[in-house]
């Protein structure tokens, strides 16, 4: 349990007037959450938990997080329900995977209770920030980074860890629009042994430029190929990807380099209970483009806590070409949306103890 010392702002920030032109994490709240670790401080190292106004960080430019980018971070999202509750979706999967971010990139864990504390604590402040519009959240986005003033190549000894929150619009704006994927046939996103499965800055780093390169071809994302053969399908983007092939249900396993998403876990959940065969295991991208000119290749969604589902209408890969369906939403995709969405702003039974409340809105 943490002791968390509260300071609140003395002037508010202005609330944005139309929740519909939010974007994504442009604005920031009244307040941040940070507390710093010390190796040499008693206890776990962490200390000074505080709550406090929304400010810049002042860092040694030695600091070992601006050379080597040691430095993880989560993302999740706070709802406003129609009877004015403000609550979480499985804030504990956020805590638990956020240790094992933490210890393949040598930072110190966070208990996940007091991970979860913190996440409520500071949203609880900042409650007011929650949008009351449909579809637009509160993003949470608690990180850790390396704060040790030295260029030597070794774990840190000090360490800041902070949450900020923004308050972000629907994803889509003009409703589930079906996004244009390029396959990624060069540059990797992942291999085994380095860091897929954790949510850090590197890896984002690394897949910016194929992120650009299908830009300029008119692809709004990237789907990643397994870093030895370049052969399977992995990941697309920050997103875990399905494809519903033949009535059955694909993902690529979580075995060190995909990232073992929230969505993702919650959608094989989904789909089972709705009596779906869901395969975790290898699929090529040879047989998904097969699939897709024999027309087998029913629907494909990336999945992800920003876009929740993110239906997809064709695929390029190398010369090929395949599109899917009629290049509108799934069914499937749709149900997903729809379940998915509707638990998190409770509109639908959480049968499935996914919700944590956080306080009256
Ligand atoms: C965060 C992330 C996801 C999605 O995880 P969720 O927990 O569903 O938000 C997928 N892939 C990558 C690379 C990510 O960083």
């Amino acid at each position: 349990m943490l002791n968390i010392k509260v300071t609140l702002a003395e002037t508010l920030k202005e609330k944005p007037k139309d929740e519909t032109k939010l974007g994504f994490g442009k604005i920031f709240t009244d307040h941040m959450f940070v507390m710093e670790y010390d190796k040499d401080y008693g206890g776990t190292g962490w200390h000074d938990a505080r709550i406090e106004p929304y400010h810049p960080f002042t860092l040694d430019p030695s600091c070992s997080v601006l050379h080597y980018a040691q430095e993880v971070f989560e993302g999740l999202k706070a709802y406003r329900t129609a009877d004015n509750k403000i609550q979480l979706f499985r804030p504990e999967c956020n805590a638990r995977r956020y240790q094992d971010s933490c210890d393949r990139l040598c930072i110190p864990q966070i208990n996940e209770e007091d991970f979860v504390q913190a996440v409520k604590a500071l949203v609880e402040v900042d409650k007011d920030w929650v949008p009351h519009t449909e579809g637009a959240t509160l993003y949470i986005r608690p990180f850790t980074f390396a704060t040790m003033p030295q260029l030597g190549v070794h774990a840190s000894t000090k360490y800041t860890f902070c949450i900020i929150l923004s308050p972000s619009g629907a994803y889509y704006a003009t409703g589930l629009a079906p996004v244009r994927i390029y396959v990624e046939d060069e540059y990797i996103r992942a291999a085994p042994g380095l860091t897929g499965f954790a949510k850090c800055g590197g890896n984002y780093a690394a897949s910016i430029k194929s992120a650009e390169i299908a830009e300029a071809l008119g692809y709004s994302q990237v789907l990643g190929l397994d870093g030895v053969e370049h052969k399977y399908v992995e990941e697309v983007g920050s997103m875990n990807i399905f494809f519903k092939i033949d009535g059955k249900i694909y993902t690529a396993p979580c075995t060190g380099t995909v990232l073992p998403g929230v969505t993702r876990r919650s959608i094989i959940e989904l789909c089972k209970d709705w009596g779906y065969e869901v395969i975790e295991d290898k699929l090529a991208i040879a047989d998904v483009m097969k699939a897709g000119h024999e027309g087998k290749l029913e629907e494909v969604f990336g999945s992800g806590t920003a876009a929740v589902v993110s239906p997809v209408k064709e695929l390029k890969f190398e010369k090929d070409v395949v599109m899917i369906g009629d290049g509108k939403i799934g069914p499937l995709t749709q149900k997903l949306y729809d379940t998915m969405t509707g638990i998190q702003w409770g509109k639908i039974e959480d049968t499935k103890g996914w919700i944590t409340p956080v306080c009256q809105g």
